[in-house]
């Protein structure tokens, strides 16, 4: 299951459902926690997809800086994905919405699309950060990340010519589809 839809010309955003670790692309937003430490859920999925050399990185930059505060971002390679990067974001816990977690999930996109620049990353592709343990509800979580990306994709100054969302899961995806279309064209 995939849907793309046009951001403005030759950029797009595709929304995929399915396994993160398995979609080819420049940079991998993951879902890490504030120790970098490693977990369950969809970063368990990259640290064993990736394999050790990751988290040999994320150990180094722990020693450097101690952890990453939430609505941060830190960048690793990517050991064995078929990507380049990593940018573990940290993602707020969901309590109400009223703690300051729709700007600091907010920021987690902003700053893995600001280490994508960096980095010349063309494509990048984001799990729905929050929504699992974190417990962010999804349709709230994903207004968020679909705004960020597509004001994002607006800068020409950007060199992102795609941004892939990988919802997991049939409900997921309708509500990722759902939102995109609100706020997009569809390009095929
Ligand atoms: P958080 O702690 O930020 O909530 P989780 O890993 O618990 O992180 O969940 C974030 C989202 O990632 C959830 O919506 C979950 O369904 C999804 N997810 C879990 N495994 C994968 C995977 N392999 N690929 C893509 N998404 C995944």
């Amino acid at each position: 299951m995939a849907m793309e839809f046009t951001t403005s010309p030759g950029r797009t955003i595709l929304v995929r459902e399915g396994d993160i670790t398995r979609v080819p692309v420049d940079a991998i937003a993951n879902a890490a926690n504030a120790a970098l430490a490693g977990g369950g859920g969809v970063d368990g999925a990259i640290h064993r997809a990736g394999g050790p050399e990751i988290m040999r990185e994320l150990d180094e930059i722990r020693r450097r800086i101690g952890g990453c505060p939430t609505g941060g971002a830190v960048a690793t390679g990517a050991g064995r994905l078929p990507a380049q990067h990593v940018f573990h974001a940290v993602g707020p816990v969901y309590r109400d919405g009223r703690h300051g977690e729709p700007e600091q999930l907010a920021s987690c996109y902003r700053r893995c699309l600001a280490l994508a620049d960096e980095r010349q990353v063309r494509t990048i592709s984001f799990p729905a950060i929050s929504t699992g343990v974190y417990g962010y509800p999804l349709r709230e979580a994903t207004e968020i990340a679909v705004r960020e990306v597509i004001a994002h994709l607006a800068n020409p100054a950007s060199g992102i010519q795609k941004a892939i969302f990988v919802p997991f899961g049939q409900q997921a995806y309708d509500v990722y589809v759902e939102i995109c279309r609100a706020n997009l064209p569809a390009s095929r």
